[in-house]
């Protein structure tokens, strides 16, 4: 059913290159291993992951006074791995029609663009989409939207400026069901409103959704930006506990950053981790999996250099 997917973990090894994550230097010792954890630091794997890596270091470095960069990488991985273990999500969504995708997050993390990437990762897998733009606080949302939905031949369904986005939800999800829409992705705001508070807010889509269908389980999907540090994680966890997630994103996974929060989040919430965005174009979204971001935080090139 997913076999395009091959072609999209193909080309996120082709891209890999460009991405000069963690800086390992060539060798560690006791005195230098203060370096280490200055690039763990920088990488936003914060103080969730760091300390748990830099005790597995000083272990290593009980049995061998030096090691080497290809060492350290091996025990970062390690403990990447152990700490992100079963956190690919499998991307069977469920059997109800349509499905009901919900993109959260705050304003900027790049919430409308990974809709319209999301609408064509599943076009692309065959689905009928639709798009439902509930980011009715922001104008340009809607617009950015409609924009995408024109470019890649996907319906989507708004209001204006200033309307009640449950209503834009319930919109979108009645008019999906009319034309048989296998997925539904709507798009929320993200900045807190004056008068409004966006948790409940966004209480009330679900609500409304529940209403028309009181057996919907929709999906919930918080994106994050690799670029935001560790308060990322204090907002994660709010969304969380205020309106129940069930899936990660990790979008900017191109910039500079190492997006080392996704670890910390995911080791505090235990949400499947479904997608990484990795720019600015509709194809630029890969399916999520350790092996992969692993393999993005050390390119070859970090492994070629004989001297760090
Ligand atoms: P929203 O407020 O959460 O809906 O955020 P937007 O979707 O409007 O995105 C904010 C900015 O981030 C825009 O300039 C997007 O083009 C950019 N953006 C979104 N996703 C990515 C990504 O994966 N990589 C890069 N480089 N930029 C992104």
């Amino acid at each position: 059913m997913f076999n395009f997917l091959k072609k999209f973990s193909r080309s996120a090894k082709d891209t890999a290159k460009k991405f000069f994550r963690l800086i390992i230097p060539y060798t560690v010792d006791k005195e230098s291993i203060k370096n280490i954890e200055n690039v763990l630091y920088d990488a936003d794997f914060g103080t969730e992951i760091t300390p748990e890596i830099i005790d597995e270091i000083k272990s290593a470095l009980r049995h061998d006074r030096e090691l080497r960069r290809e060492n350290i990488i091996h025990i970062v991985s390690m403990v990447l791995k152990r700490n992100l273990e079963g956190s690919e999500a499998s991307l069977n969504i469920g059997e109800q029609r349509p499905q009901v995708i919900c993109l959260v997050g705050a304003n900027g993390v790049g919430k409308t663009t990974t809709a319209a990437k999301l609408a064509h990762f599943y076009k692309t897998a065959g689905k009928d989409v639709m798009l439902g733009s509930c980011d009715t606080f922001r104008a340009a949302a809607n617009e950015q939207l409609n924009s995408w939905g024109s470019k890649l031949s996907v319906e989507v369904v708004s209001s204006q400026h200033g309307a009640d986005p449950a209503a834009v939800a319930f919109d979108a999800y009645k008019a999906a069901i009319a034309r048989g829409k296998d997925i539904l992705i709507l798009d929320t705001a993200g900045r807190l409103h004056v008068k409004s508070n966006l948790m409940a807010e966004l209480q009330k889509i679900f609500r409304v959704l529940k209403k028309s269908n009181p057996d919907l389980v929709p999906n919930v999907w918080l994106v994050l930006d690799s670029a935001i540090g560790s308060n990322t994680i204090e907002s994660a966890k709010t969304f969380h506990a205020e309106i129940g997630l069930t899936g990660l994103i990790m979008a900017k996974l191109d910039g500079t950053s190492a997006g080392g929060t996704l670890v910390g989040a995911y080791k505090k919430l235990h949400i499947p981790i479904y997608f990484i965005g990795t720019g600015e174009t509709p194809d630029s979204l890969e399916q999520f999996s350790i092996e992969n971001y692993i393999h993005r935080l050390f390119p070859p090139d970090n492994l070629q250099k004989s001297h760090g």
